[in-house]
């Protein structure tokens, strides 16, 4: 804290009630209870084999001592007569009530840490109640009237919210219960405004910096690749096609956030898009979180754009053209972080000049040294995975390409449009026809050699079966050290007569591409994988997901793993094994259990765990919100209509009174380097 407002906002954890006063008669055994007295005798005393202070005070209704353990130097503080006021539990020894190192006040001074709500801030080492309280009091007393309302006085009224000096007051020393919900109120208000406010500025000056290109998106081409697709699109995947370029025609730059639970074809979706901009002449990139996704994705493409025209041949692994398409022929390129630096180069040059049409890659895309010709269109598959910054630094690598992000962590929609509010958003909220619900169930430890036995079964009718093995704190390579050896476990002595693959981090990405090339082809009958596996991975004869220590995994996770089966024709199950879960891991087991609604899960998830955990804290580019919960869906919805009204009547917050909001505005963005969210 650096200054007198950091203090100011420098809020505590929460409130002791100390409120009511009782008499000596009326303590009972218990937490949280105050009286008012005289001090009769104030002594240090020995304590077992420590010396400790005792005092005796006394009300009209009778005498109460009070001990410190090992705090000798307490008894100088009090003086025979003095008015004191004690907060704190009570114990009953030898039938007498006895305070237990209870706060204390002198009564005719100011209550701080009795009598009251008293405030418990979050301390470290050096730090002491008492002083912190102390020191908070007579900051809030001085300053907190100091500090302007920011708030235009109408937004104050038509939202019911009180002032900021009151609400800091009574945020740190509220006088009723009811007022420190209001003062919470105002602040979390506050955060939430101006979140979203900053989200909407950026979105306009994004859009109003530089016009986007304008894509003909009525082509021959596209047509045929839908056409040519092997499935016939579900009505929720057109629609979001229609509504994705119905945006690309507009002179505007896209910004579109792309929601779908799992398998629900968001892939076909981006590359329509990709082969838009490629036909108007422009590049195409599409970004993903992992190698293995990048790969795959790079294959998708490939086998899409297949049906339209065979590759040429030729080419290096990385690279594929596709002839005739088009007057140039569309290449495709994969750009992975581990590409050899020679290839590497060929690659920079090859989208430096144009020549390839459609980039797809991990953040190495990102990266300083690549630049385009002409991008015109950037997809980023699942973008909870990265931060804002990556996002904005791909779309500067065109001017204003369109811009559509993919998420399969659903989010409740007011959540969305708050973190997001820069981005609009679509929902393919329909599954392909024919995909069955995935049998999930709990396994408990004692009924693992079942859980084999039913892999083995699959696998001798055919299918295929995922193993994760569990993550294992912060480190990578201790979590790889884990697959490898459940690896060897289960392939000598569980399953010796099956192929197995492995798959970690850790591995070189050419033995990463062979297993899961090995695994595709049918060839590994078992994955046995960390949890890199999580996202986007697509092989639908895969018929069991068989999570390890279950109970460790977030909601949201589980979820995405249960993702990788079911997505051919065949009935598919996913096992979780738990050992001995906490209450919480049994609750979320309970859960995925039951329900298979991608949007369902995030609620409950959110609620288990808390934005921060949900989100996974920074990567989200979340912001620290102190006061506001983003469960709470009424004061976002209020704040984001807030935020909209006021910029539709001032969109740059240049009128006079909205000067002290806009400067608010500039701090909070400053503060976070820029970024809000
Ligand atoms: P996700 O939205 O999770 O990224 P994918 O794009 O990987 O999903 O698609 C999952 C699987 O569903 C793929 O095998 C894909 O070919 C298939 N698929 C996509 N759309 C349809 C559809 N309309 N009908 C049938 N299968 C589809
Ligand atoms: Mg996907």
């Amino acid at each position: 804290m650096k200054t007198i407002r950091d203090l100011l906002y420098f809020f505590p954890n929460r409130h002791i009630d100390f409120t009511r006063i009782k008499t000596i008669s009326e303590l009972t055994e218990g937490p949280d209870q105050t009286i008012a007295g005289t001090v009769w005798q104030a002594q240090v005393k020995q304590m077992g084999m420590r010396r400790g202070t005792e005092l005796v005070i006394g009300d009209e209704t009778g005498n109460v001592r009070a001990v410190w353990f090992n705090q000798p130097y307490m008894a100088k503080r009090f003086m025979t007569n003095m008015r004191v006021v004690l907060s704190g539990k009570v114990n009953i020894f030898r039938g007498q009530p006895v305070f237990e190192s209870p706060e204390w006040d002198i009564q005719e001074e100011r209550a701080v840490h009795t009598g009251r709500l008293v405030p418990v801030y979050p301390l470290t080492e050096g730090l002491f109640p008492r002083q912190v309280r102390k020191i908070m009091m007579d900051v809030v007393e001085v300053w907190a009237d100091q500090l302007p309302d920011f708030l235009p006085a109408e937004t104050r009224e038509r939202c019911r919210l009180i002032d900021l000096s009151d609400a800091l007051r009574q945020a740190h020393f509220p006088e009723t219960v009811t007022a420190a919900d209001k003062a919470r109120a105002r602040l979390a208000f506050d955060e939430l405004f101006l979140l979203q406010l900053g989200v909407m500025n950026r979105k306009r000056e994004w859009q109003a910096s530089q016009p986007g290109v304008p894509l003909n998106t009525e082509l021959p081409l596209l047509e045929r690749f839908i056409r040519c697709l092997p499935f016939e699109m579900t009505v929720a995947q057109k629609r979001v096609l229609g509504q994705i370029l119905a945006d690309a025609r507009r002179p505007i730059p896209m910004a579109r956030l792309l929601q779908g639970d799992v398998g629900s074809g968001k892939t076909v979706i981006a590359t329509a898009l990709l082969m838009v901009a490629a036909a108007n002449g422009y590049q195409g990139a599409l970004m993903a979180p992992t190698e293995i996704l990048a790969e795959q994705h790079f294959k998708t493409l490939n086998s899409l754009l297949a049906r339209l025209v065979p590759a040429a041949t030729g080419d290096p692994e990385y690279i594929r053209t596709y002839p005739g398409l088009l007057d140039n022929p569309i290449k495709l390129a994969l750009l992975t972080g581990d590409l050899a630096e020679s290839k590497k180069e060929k690659l920079r040059q090859l989208i430096a000049s144009g020549e390839i049409t459609i980039a797809i890659g991990t953040h190495a895309l990102i990266q300083k040294d690549i630049e385009f010709k002409k991008l015109g269109a950037v997809v980023v598959d699942e973008q909870h995975r990265f931060g804002v910054e990556q996002r904005s630094a791909l779309r500067q690598k065109g001017f204003n390409p369109h811009m559509l992000v993919m998420t399969a962590t659903p989010i409740p929609r007011t959540l969305a449009l708050t973190l997001y509010g820069d981005l609009d958003l679509s929902i393919i909220d329909e599954l392909p026809p024919g995909r069955q619900k995935i049998k999930t169930k709990w396994v408990e430890s004692g009924d693992r050699e079942r859980a084999f036995a039913f892999i083995r079964r699959q696998v001798s009718e055919g299918r295929q079966a995922f193993i994760i093995c569990p993550l294992i704190e912060e480190s990578e390579s201790i979590t790889a050290q884990a697959a490898v050896a459940e690896y060897a476990e289960l392939s000598s002595k569980v399953f010796p007569d099956l192929k197995l693959g492995l798959l970690h981090g850790k591995m070189a990405s050419k033995e990463k591409d062979d297993a899961m090339a090995r695994f595709h082809s049918g060839d590994i009958k078992i994955l046995v994988s960390t949890p890199v596996i999580e996202v986007g991975i697509d092989v639908p004869n895969a018929s069991v997901m068989l999570i390890e220590s279950a109970d460790r995994f977030g909601l949201s996770q589980l979820h995405q793993f249960r993702g990788r089966v079911g997505r051919g024709k065949d009935q598919s199950y996913c096992l979780l094994l738990a050992e001995s879960p906490s209450e919480v891991g049994r609750a979320r087991l309970d859960i995925i259990e039951r329900v298979h609604d991608g949007f369902v899960l995030a609620e409950e998830d959110l609620k288990l765990r808390g934005p921060g955990e949900f989100f996974g804290t920074r990567q989200s580019g979340l912001p620290d919100l102190r006061m506001a919960r983003l469960t709470d869906v009424k004061l976002l919805e209020i704040s984001r209509s807030e935020a909209l009204r006021v910029l539709e009547a001032d969109p740059k917050l240049e009128k006079e009174e909205n000067r002290l909001l806009a400067a608010e505005l500039a701090r909070a963005w400053k503060e976070r380097g820029g970024e809000f969210s």
